[in-house]
């Protein structure tokens, strides 16, 4: 029945996965604001695997540049259909796996869109005896961080509201907060195999990334350059890891910001990492969109070109018809 499918769909993925190694990047284009989903702006064409820009010149001969990713959303992708594609890395958890999901973007790409939808929860109040517990990880202090028990999906929905509305809050206090600040929800899971009665524990990160819009040096200055600077190094800083890890390379250096210090045992190693880039479709974002994707290429396995051919063309090429034929087998039971 249904579940079977659905372990059998996990199967294969966790096949496909080890073939193709655990780390992923995908790219989301959202609609142009007040557009209409069909006009892409300054995006020539998507497809499953890859997406062009449109790079306007002055002799009017404007040229195109394609960048090929694990996965591309165009933007008239819906929610559902991004988690959908994203819901056996998820479930995977359930299989004792660490997983780390980033949304990379400029500030308003889409980021906080994709990793909380347009969650429009009524407010429900939080229970009052809720534990603050962990100031501490891989021996960093991390101060403000609360962990919670948590009984269902609205628990959790309601975690990321507050987290939301704290971000929110000091964002009219210091210069748009929300954009110059990471912000990560763990959900930690413990759960027993029916079968052999082994107990597992997942934990899975949704980490929404301050924007990694360049500064212009001309006007900022003092504290808000010192911030600004910090964030693009603490992005690069996760460029190199994952780029390290999906090159396979034997030194990660994870040790160079704190964002990664603290990710470090859910990145790498058995870990399963999913960067989400984000890209708006308005030609004033082109500049932003073209480092964007340049970074996302380089901490994808892209640079490794040929072994990446080969894999696809076989074994991988035959997996994803499975997925895709068990994807459709389930979407009918919906
Ligand atoms: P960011 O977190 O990167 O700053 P947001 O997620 O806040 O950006 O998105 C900016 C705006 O664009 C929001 O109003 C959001 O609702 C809208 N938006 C983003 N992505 C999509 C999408 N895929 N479909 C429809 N609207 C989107
Ligand atoms: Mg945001």
């Amino acid at each position: 029945g249904y579940q079977n499918v659905l372990k059998e769909n996990r199967k294969l993925y966790n096949q496909l996965q080890d073939l193709k190694g655990n780390i992923r990047v995908y790219c989301r284009v959202r609609p142009l604001i007040g557009g209409h989903p069909n006009h892409y702006g300054t995006i020539n064409n998507i497809d499953e695997e890859s997406i062009s820009l449109i790079i306007p010149s002055k002799n009017g001969k404007d040229g195109k540049k394609t960048f090929s990713f694990d996965r591309v959303f165009g933007p008239s992708v819906t929610q559902g259909e991004v988690f959908s594609d994203t819901q056996p890395l998820i479930r995977s958890v359930l299989d004792g796996y660490n997983v780390c999901i980033f949304a990379y973007g400029q500030t308003g790409s889409g980021k906080t869109h994709t990793m909380s939808g347009p969650n429009k929860l009524t407010e429900e109040t939080l229970g009052v005896n809720y534990q603050i517990r962990n100031t501490s990880h891989n021996g960093i202090n991390v101060p403000d961080a609360n962990l919670v028990p948590v009984s269902s999906p609205s628990d959790v929905l309601n975690l990321m509201n507050l987290g939301q509305k704290n971000r929110a809050v000091s964002s009219t206090a210091l210069n748009d907060r929300s954009s110059r600040s990471h912000s990560c929800l763990t959900v930690h899971v413990q759960g027993r195999e029916f079968a052999s009665g082994n107990s597992l524990r997942g934990c899975i990160h949704l980490v929404d990334l301050a924007g990694s819009e360049r500064v212009d040096k001309s006007e900022v200055t003092g504290d808000r350059l010192k911030e600004a600077q910090h964030i693009n190094k603490s992005l690069s800083a996760l460029g190199d890891v994952i780029a390290s890890l999906a090159q396979k390379q034997s030194h990660v250096p994870y040790r160079n910001s704190k964002l990664t210090q603290l990710l470090q045992d859910s990145l790498g190693g058995q870990a399963k990492t999913l960067m989400f880039v984000h890209i708006s479709p308005e030609p004033e974002a082109l500049g932003e969109t073209i480092s964007t994707l340049k970074f996302a290429e380089r901490v994808s396995t892209i640079e490794l070109g040929a072994a990446r051919v080969n894999k696809d063309s076989g074994d991988v090429k035959e997996l994803k018809e499975q997925i895709a034929s068990l994807k459709a087998t389930l979407a009918k039971k919906d």
